[in-house]
């Protein structure tokens, strides 16, 4: 059962992807297998059935929850004959939507090309040996040929415009000077930008959509009389496409170099333990779990659980754990300073600049020992 749990919220998740892409969902199909299938990821007598679901209800695209490999992506095109996405071209997609900045932009374009060149490969192998025959051969290869050293030579180009951004952005943040920094990190939508806007009093953009922030905003924040930095940073989600982690470097930089970490929770959400276990993941790929993190669990206004009457002799779940009973077991087992509020109502928010100027606090004396 908890696997069936899992699975719905992994779907739940991917239903969310897609409306903030801009589209809905009709239908969810699931099977349950011990591998994909190396062809089709799903076995023949599902993909018939959403074929025939797709044809009859008209459906214009098929997403899946995966990453698709190139030859699967090609099988599925051919035989539904609607356009295929899968979960690292849903999350391009919504990067691209979004992506403000020239800089942006610039990571997401690299994203993409690098996600489609092995596709456009086989894409055109495919294509060879349909076609086959001589006479074929020779254009279409050099047709590959030239699109494939298009593509590369524009990889090439804009990995080299990324690194003059980033050398512009590390020297930006030399000169941001000896003031302590903090960075916002969370799982997308946990609240970081709100909770940004009421801590700087600024407006940064909020909404109840994936990734709302591509972009790293820096803010000033004073807290009784200390002045620090605060960094909002690009949400985190579980399989974050690798293409975007390693172009979205020098938004991830922001984090590498922070002196803390705030770590933002949404405890609202069901799956909030998975989330906490990818944002950690993903800061120990970028060799960040170290530093000094305070754990803010947000959203505690919108918290509900499922209360048990005394003689319910049905095992507990995750479900029936009330605010409370959360608040003390990750008291006791978080290891950082931790804290619940919400950003929305402001509840707790004294407690919670308490421990931020702490934290901030220890750092500063650490690095003007010889102030009081
Ligand atoms: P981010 O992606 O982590 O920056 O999240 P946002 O700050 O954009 O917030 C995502 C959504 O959660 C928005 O609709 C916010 O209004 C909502 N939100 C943020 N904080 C709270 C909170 O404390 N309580 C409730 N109920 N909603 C919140």
């Amino acid at each position: 059962e908890q696997d069936e749990d899992k699975l719905t919220e992994y779907l739940d998740e991917l239903e969310f992807l897609a409306y903030t892409a801009g589209a809905t969902v009709e239908k969810r199909f699931t099977q349950k297998m011990l591998q994909p299938d190396s062809k089709t990821f799903v076995g023949k007598g599902k993909m018939e059935e959403i074929r025939d679901f797709v044809k009859e209800n008209e459906i214009g695209t098929v997403i899946f929850d995966d990453e698709l490999s190139p030859s699967q992506l090609k099988n599925l095109e051919r035989e539904m004959e609607v356009k295929i996405l899968d979960r690292t071209n849903l999350i391009l997609d919504i990067f691209a939507q979004r992506a403000q900045t020239s800089y942006a932009r610039t990571q997401v374009e690299l994203a993409q090309y690098e996600y489609l060149l092995p596709r456009l490969t086989r894409m055109w192998t495919h294509l060879e040996r349909q076609r086959g025959g001589i006479g074929m051969r020779g254009p279409g290869e050099t047709e590959i040929e030239t699109d494939r050293r298009i593509i590369r030579d524009r990889i090439s180009l804009l990995k080299e415009k990324l690194k003059t951004i980033d050398k512009q952005m590390a020297t930006q943040r030399n000169n941001r000077g000896k003031m302590v920094r903090v960075a916002l990190v969370g799982y997308t939508n946990v609240g970081k930008s709100t909770l940004m806007n009421a801590l700087s009093k600024s407006e940064v953009f909020a909404e109840n959509k994936l990734f709302a922030t591509l972009d790293t905003t820096v803010r000033k924040v004073v807290i009784g009389n200390l002045p620090f930095l605060l960094t909002d940073t690009v949400g985190f989600i579980r399989k974050l496409p690798t293409q975007l982690v390693e172009s979205f470097k020098s938004t991830l930089d922001e984090v590498r170099e922070a002196d803390l970490l705030i770590h933002v929770v949404d405890i609202s959400h069901e799956s909030f333990e998975d989330h906490i276990a990818s944002v950690n993941q993903i800061l120990q790929e970028i060799d960040a779990h170290r530093k000094p993190i305070i754990m803010i669990f947000n959203k505690i206004d919108d918290f509900s659980y499922e209360k048990k009457d005394e003689d319910d002799l049905t095992p507990i779940t995750k479900k029936n754990i009330s605010l409370d009973e959360w608040k003390k077991t990750w008291m006791a087992k978080s290891k950082f300073p931790t804290v619940f509020i919400s950003a929305l109502t402001k509840e707790n928010f004294p407690e919670m600049k308490k421990l931020i100027y702490d934290e901030v606090l220890k750092i500063h004396i650490s690095r003007f020992p010889y102030n009081d």
